[in-house]
């Protein structure tokens, strides 16, 4: 219903609260598109680098999500028509996001060659650059890749993906309604220290770059003096952040709540645990990725089983809740070697603690620039086999699945070039299941 949607638009919009003074009138006002919901997109720091670098400005800008639950084809900011805006500004962080582009602009009659289009013009940045440069150049009017802090807005093209030496995002906006709730989020680092093989992440971002500390402690200072008292650190892995002790002090001292995004086995300690605990954290989330040692080694994860084990015995030591444990499903083509030996390693967990486990995995996906790239895409019957052995020797543990046709869309739409693009769309008139689907397994 469309006054159920413009309703919801006005309640998320009285719910935010800005860090920076937005500007939504004025001349050339630039529209900040998020093609996928509002939750996902308030909470994704790629589009907050957007809105931090036009408010801090004073340049104008309105905001539109692709979302379902919100007005079709409207701005977020101001409820105009999308297609009145002469420039808009996109971030492509994942393959669903370029997905989501293609039908919003199939939808609003849009010709998807950026050379065939001068309004509106698209300017086109984020992961999805790396991801798939050829299908993302093709789109844009101005394609930027790599990262683009320090530069952008001034700049707006770049052809050869780079990173940056000099950033550090944090939320221009907070939301209720956000996925980590109005938990105010800032960057600690960029890049990672590891090289897991599988891992898009490292092949793009690159080692682990720092950001300066007086600018994590500012930020933190910003938020604390607007009232928030939720802190979300991001890095690839928190405990990787040589001085990360001394950021969750300053949150103790500030009287803050906090959360980290992610913690590597290898370098969590004591310490650090210790701090999160008093910091209100109940939960340690963990890549774990394989139940075997051997496997985990090739992939660039070279910690032993003990090593997790004991970590969990600490974690129940410090009265933490639970564990959230990421694998990866598929990684071999042997599903019951992949299951048994994650059966083995969590039993030697759950026989030792009383912790919540909860297991979160994904489909293995071959990607671009990784060491995997080349690697079989898993048959949809394997990872069932393997989730199927998973489910039935493990009590006791909670299991996340990710859809395998969540797996099937990320192995498409990273692939997916501009000759195919035609016959893509195709069948997307048809279905969006049918057009992955059938290219899933073309592109096999
Ligand atoms: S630790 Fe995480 S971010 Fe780093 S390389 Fe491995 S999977 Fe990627």
């Amino acid at each position: 219903m469309k006054w159920e949607k413009e309703a919801r638009r006005q309640r998320l919009k009285n719910h935010e609260k800005w860090f920076h003074r937005p500007l939504h009138y004025g001349e050339d006002v630039e529209l900040i598109v998020f093609p996928g919901t509002y939750s996902v997109g308030v909470a994704n720091l790629g589009f907050q680098f957007l809105l931090s670098e036009l408010a801090s400005r004073n340049r104008p800008f309105d905001r539109y999500f692709a979302d379902p639950l919100l007005p079709e084809d409207r701005s977020f900011d101001t409820g105009r028509d999308i297609k009145d805006f002469r420039r808009w500004d996109i971030t492509l962080s994942y393959e669903e996001n370029l997905l989501e582009l293609l039908k919003m602009l199939l939808r609003l009659g849009i010709p998807l060659n950026g050379a065939e289009r001068d309004f509106p013009l698209l300017n086109i940045g984020g992961a999805m650059t790396y991801v798939n440069p050829q299908l993302t150049a093709y789109l844009a009017n101005e394609y930027f890749a790599g990262e683009a802090d320090g530069i952008w807005p001034e700049v707006r093209q770049r052809e050869t993906w780079k990173v940056s030496d000099h950033f550090g995002v944090h939320s221009s906006v907070i939301s209720p309604e956000g996925v980590f709730g109005d938990t105010f989020l800032v960057e600690v680092a960029r890049g990672c220290v590891w090289q897991c093989k599988f891992c898009l992440y490292k092949a793009a971002y690159g080692k682990l770059r720092l950001v300066p500390l007086d600018h994590v402690f500012s930020a933190m200072a910003l938020a604390r003096e607007r009232g928030v008292t939720k802190i979300g650190f991001v890095a690839a892995n928190v405990s990787d952040v040589p001085w990360i002790h001394e950021v969750l002090e300053k949150a103790y001292v500030l009287g803050m709540k906090a959360s980290v995004s992610s913690l590597a086995v290898e370098t969590l300690d004591g310490d650090t645990m210790l701090l999160l605990r008093r910091l209100g954290v109940q939960q340690l989330t963990l890549g774990v990725e394989h139940g075997d040692e051997g496997t985990r080694l090739r992939l660039g994860k070279p910690y032993p089983d003990d090593r997790l084990v004991e970590l969990a015995i600490k974690a129940q030591e410090l009265g933490f809740r639970g564990l959230k444990l990421y694998f990866i499903n598929g990684v071999t083509p042997d599903p019951e070697f992949n299951a048994s030996s994650a059966v083995a390693l969590l039993k030697k967990i759950v026989t030792r603690v009383h912790l919540d486990v909860k297991v979160s995995a994904s489909v293995f996906v071959p990607k671009r620039g990784t060491p995997l790239f080349d690697a079989p895409f898993p048959e949809q019957d394997a990872i069932e086999a393997e989730r199927n052995l998973l489910r039935k020797e493990l009590t006791g543990v909670t299991f996340t699945f990710e859809p395998y046709y969540e797996a099937q869309k990320e192995f498409v739409m990273s692939r997916l070039i501009p000759e195919q693009l035609s016959a893509f769309v195709d069948l997307l008139a048809v279905s969006e299941k049918k057009a992955v689907r059938t290219f899933a397994e073309l592109m096999r």
